[in-house]
């Protein structure tokens, strides 16, 4: 082996570097993060709304021992406890050994996912074809969403507060439903469109049937079947569609991608690929020196507002009532917190290298995403983490061999995004934005590695057992 020159032996200790992520772990750790994935694409597919995700992690946290929090009992270490937060959103604590004065180590990521919402009126007939019409939620290219395979998730809540559950288009055999597009001989005008004119959004409408009802000749016979079909299966009634939540998402499943099958293409990764290993961290950091919370919100794809996203009461109000149960004030216990606010970022993308500086772009099998602030237009509406938090944030990682590195969400006046950061910060806790590098992020079907995704949980894993 020839030696290194001086200057290779300088650069080694001078230069910032981040490596593939399969060359700092060992096999045994990509088999693991191999099997960790294989558990986190069976919960992409089980779990496509908020409330499936909150549903499905409140049924683990109650057979990992997590009991309904009870802000007149008293606690003591290693005590898990949950707050349901109106079936959308999470919270799951576990008592450190530490009083709360010294803070909680907080990770909080976000279950909802951009995606088409059934409008309050949705089912009308038009040329004898029936079709729901929709209101998009989050920042979605409506193009993207137009000729693929739906699938239906929700609740109805019928007049007299029964409530059916609904997932149709999941289960091999059940019938989909699509948003058509026009054919290519006939698209001139609208190809003609700038991209985001494309496609308008009153034109997201859903392809929901075209058989009328039995011999009868008359008006909105299609219609009047569907509203049949949905009665018999369902027990409602078209007004019941007010007091509903229902969401058209891609029916896909998860899937491994590419022939070495390193990552994984799924709806929803943002930003499931974050609220999947935190709760995993969260069950596995069983005896933590600080007490950790791990919150999983609703919203944060609408801007986090209303009372199931992070720009509202709950957290702050949790930590107060956790804070009471040791005589404390939640003021003082939020000064002394530190978050992980776990979100995704941009993944660097070959195809599309124009919109990123290429020295502060994430790429995917780096390992998780250290970015230190987001925002938009000059670090506008943003958190940017202290300087202090990120030297102990690097020095953990380092310390506990998670693959990590930094990212910006692109170039500079190139766009912009958020996170629920900002929010948590606000409170007074020390917040910095970690999480997995994706490509085609909010498309309907979006790509993650999957060692990024074990990292994720490496990392939330060394920050709740510091
Ligand atoms: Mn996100
Ligand atoms: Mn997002």
């Amino acid at each position: 082996m020839s030696e290194k020159t001086q200057a290779e032996i300088l650069k080694e200790q001078l230069f910032a570097t981040s490596d593939h992520a399969s060359y700092t772990c060992d096999d045994a750790e990509i088999a693991q993060a191999d099997a960790f994935c294989e558990d986190y694409k069976k919960f992409l597919d089980i779990c496509k709304t908020e409330r499936e995700a909150a549903a499905y992690v409140k049924a683990l946290a109650e057979k990992e021992g997590y009991k309904p929090f009870d802000p007149k009992a008293s606690y003591k270490a290693g005590d898990k406890v949950y707050s349901d937060i109106h079936s959308k959103a999470l919270i799951l604590c576990t008592f450190g050994t530490e009083s709360l004065e010294k803070g909680a180590k907080i990770v909080a990521s976000h279950i909802d996912s951009p995606r088409l919402d059934l409008k309050p009126n949705p089912l009308y007939e038009d040329s004898e074809l029936a079709l729901f019409k929709t209101h998009y939620y989050g920042g979605i290219k409506k193009y993207q969403w137009t000729a693929i395979p739906l699938a239906l998730h929700g609740v109805i809540y019928r007049k007299d507060g029964s409530c059916v559950t609904v997932s149709l288009g999941e289960d091999e055999g059940d019938p989909q439903f699509v948003v058509t597009d026009l054919l290519p001989h006939l698209d001139k005008k609208q190809a003609n469109r700038p991209l985001d004119e494309a496609i308008a959004g009153e034109d997201l409408n859903i392809l929901v049937g075209s058989r009328p009802f039995g011999k009868d000749k008359g008006s909105e016979m299609v219609k009047l079947n569907i509203m049949k079909l949905l009665n018999e299966k369902y027990g409602i009634v078209e007004a019941d569609f007010l007091s509903a939540e229902l969401e058209m998402v891609p029916a896909f499943k998860a899937r491994d991608i590419g022939f070495d099958r390193s990552l994984i293409g799924s709806y929803g990764h943002d930003d499931r690929v974050c609220a999947y290993p935190s709760v995993m961290a969260a069950f596995a950091a069983a005896a933590p020196k600080y007490t950790s919370v791990t919150v999983i919100t609703d919203k944060e794809e609408v801007g986090s507002d209303g009372n199931t996203g992070l720009h509202s009461a709950f957290l702050k109000h949790f930590i107060a009532d956790i804070a009471a149960t040791q005589g404390l004030n939640g003021r003082d216990v939020l000064r002394a917190s530190e978050c992980l606010s776990a979100d995704v970022n941009a993944g660097f993308d070959p195809t599309y290298p124009s919109v990123h500086d290429k020295l502060n772009a994430a790429r995917l099998n780096k390992g998780i995403v250290v970015t230190k602030y987001t925002g938009s237009r000059g670090k506008s509406s943003t958190n940017d983490a202290n300087a202090e938090f990120m030297a102990k944030i690097r020095s953990l990682f380092d310390g506990e061999k998670v693959a990590w590195q930094t990212g910006e969400l692109g170039k500079v006046d190139e766009g912009g995004g958020g996170t629920v950061a900002k929010y948590v910060a606000n409170l007074g806790v020390e917040v910095v934005d970690v999480g997995v590098p994706v490509l085609s992020m909010h498309a309907p079907f979006e790509i993650v590695a999957k060692l990024d995704v074990y990292m994720a949980f490496k990392g939330f894993k060394a920050f709740l057992e510091q």
